[in-house]
This record gives structure tokens, C-alpha cells and sequence, in this order.
């Protein structure tokens, strides 16, 4: 996979790809807004694994900042192989009569930049025979838990097309549906309900990592972590969506 390049890798799942990735001896190009964190995860990983680690600060709703990663996605020194496009947020609040600037950028950053970055290492990818995108989507795609389950259905189903297109070129595409895993997610979203989940609904974001990267590595398209959350994906699928509709209100970001 050669050069990674990981959106929102200053905490959670991100910061856990770059790690995994660094230590199985692929370079990284990390990217997310806090500098400083970038700065600290580069030298540590470039410390403990002796690979090249790049900073790029980008807001992924900020078309400039936008254009630079998909920039480096196109650049042909030191390619891309692996576009994990990973960043994303819970927005905390109910559509009706919550804030409409903090919905658009929230699609912004898990659809639009999910689009754009995707098109910019397709194209680069395709040309080179070889490549894998990695869009992080949710077990919520399947379900009907506000404008976050819609933003990641979108991303599912987005995948599933590319990965038809890409048949045949030598470049793969997964959609990772993971469920609710211990990172900065919820408390960011200020989501404190989410404290009430049994510790048996939490998946460790070592395990979620290790399980996409796997599935990237053979090709899957959907990728689900855990065995409980497969059934659960499962049970999703099956269910009349009036059914789905009704547990719409448990949140499983
Ligand atoms: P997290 O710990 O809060 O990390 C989110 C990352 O996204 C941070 O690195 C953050 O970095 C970055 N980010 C946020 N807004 C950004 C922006 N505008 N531009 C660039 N980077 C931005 O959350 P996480 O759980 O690891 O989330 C990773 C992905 O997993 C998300 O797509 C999320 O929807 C999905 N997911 C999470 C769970 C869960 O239970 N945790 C379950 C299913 C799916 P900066 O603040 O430095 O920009």
C-alpha cells in the first residue's frame, strides 16, 4: 500500500491507523486541523517505526484546505497507495431547530470531502493499477438516527459503487461500518447518553483498525468489526424499516 494518507489522525481511529500503518512499515501523510497534535504523532511515529511521516493541517471543510490534500493525493513523489478518509464528528444536537451552519459542515466534512478526496485518489490510483480507498462509514448507516446515519449511508453506499467501478483496475474499496468504539467521538459531541451503553456495546479502536486493515488487505468491501456487531448489521438489514425506524432513537454513532 506504500504511502498512507489519513484524514482526521490527530485522535482516535485516525491516530490508531497511523499507528498501525507506521508499525507495519508504510509511510504516512497525516492530516486533521490541531497542528500540534500532527506534529507530535509525526516524530513519535517516525521515533518508534523509522518511517517518513508528513503533517498536512487541513480543515476538510474548507474547500482551499480541501484542495491541498487532494493535491497531495495526485502528487506522483511519494504516491498514495491508502486514502483512509476517516475524519468525522457527532453533531449533538436534533436536526429540527438545531443549528443549520454546524449540519452543512458536518456534510461537508463526512460527505463532500469523502467525495472529493475519493475522486482525486481514484483517478491518481486507477492510473497506477493499484490502490486502496478506505471510507470510514457506521453501523448508523443502516439505521435512522438523525443527518448522521443519513451522511453515512451515504458513505456505504458511495463505497459499494466504487468498489463496482474499480473492478478489474487493480484498486479496491471498503466501507468500514464500525460500531460504538472508545475514542474522543461522543465526548466531543457532548453525546453523554452514550455513557449508558453496556460495556460489551464498546469495541477498542486497536480492534477496529486491525479488522479494517485486514479487510483492506483482501480486498472487502464492507467491513464490520466484531462478531456482535455483524449480527447486529445483520439484524439491521433484515428488520422492516419500520422496525428501524422505531430505534431510530437509540443512538449508535
Ligand atoms: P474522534 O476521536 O473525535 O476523532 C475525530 C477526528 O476527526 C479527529 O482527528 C479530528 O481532528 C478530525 N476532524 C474533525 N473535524 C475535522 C475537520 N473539519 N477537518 C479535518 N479533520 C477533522 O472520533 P473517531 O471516533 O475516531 O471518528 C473517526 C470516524 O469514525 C468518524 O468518521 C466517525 O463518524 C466514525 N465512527 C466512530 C464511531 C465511534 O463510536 N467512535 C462509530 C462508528 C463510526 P482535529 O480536531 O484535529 O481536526
Amino acid at each position: 500500500m506504500g504511502t498512507a494518507l489519513i484524514t482526521g489522525a490527530s485522535a482516535g481511529l485516525g491516530l490508531e491507523f497511523a499507528w498501525q500503518l507506521a508499525t507495519a512499515r508504510h509511510d504516512v501523510v497525516l492530516v486533521a486541523r490541531d497542528t500540534e497534535r500532527l506534529e507530535r504523532l509525526a516524530a513519535q511515529l517516525r521515533a518508534a517505526a523509522g518511517i517518513h511521516a508528513e503533517v498536512l493541517t487541513a480543515d476538510l471543510t474548507d474547500r482551499a484546505d480541501l484542495e491541498r490534500v487532494a493535491d497531495r493525493l495526485r502528487a506522483t513523489e511519494r504516491p498514495v497507495g491508502l486514502l483512509v478518509n476517516n475524519a468525522g464528528l457527532g453533531l449533538g444536537q436534533r436536526f429540527v431547530g438545531g443549528d443549520l451552519a454546524r449540519e452543512e459542515s458536518a456534510l461537508d466534512l463526512m460527505v463532500k470531502a469523502v467525495l472529493v478526496l475519493s475522486h482525486a485518489a481514484a483517478g491518481a490510483m486507477t492510473e497506477r493499477g493499484r490502490g486502496a480507498v478506505l471510507n470510514v462509514a457506521s453501523v448508523a448507516a443502516l439505521m435512522a438516527s438523525g443527518t448522521y446515519s443519513a451522511h453515512k449511508a451515504w458513505v456505504r453506499t458511495f463505497t459499494e459503487g466504487l468498489a463496482v467501478e474499480l473492478a478489474g483496475t487493480g484498486v479496491t474499496a471498503t466501507a468500514l461500518c464500525p460500531g460504538l468504539t472508545h475514542t474522543e467521538f461522543h465526548e466531543r459531541a457532548g453525546l453523554r447518553g452514550s455513557d449508558s451503553y453496556p460495556e460489551l456495546a464498546w469495541l477498542g479502536a486497536d480492534r477496529v483498525v486491525a479488522t479494517a486493515l485486514a479487510d483492506v488487505r483482501r480486498g472487502a468491501v464492507i467491513s464490520t468489526p466484531s462478531l456482535r456487531y455483524r449480527v447486529a448489521s445483520g439484524v439491521l438489514r433484515a428488520l422492516p424499516r419500520t422496525a428501524v425506524r422505531r430505534i431510530g432513537e437509540l443512538r449508535v454513532d
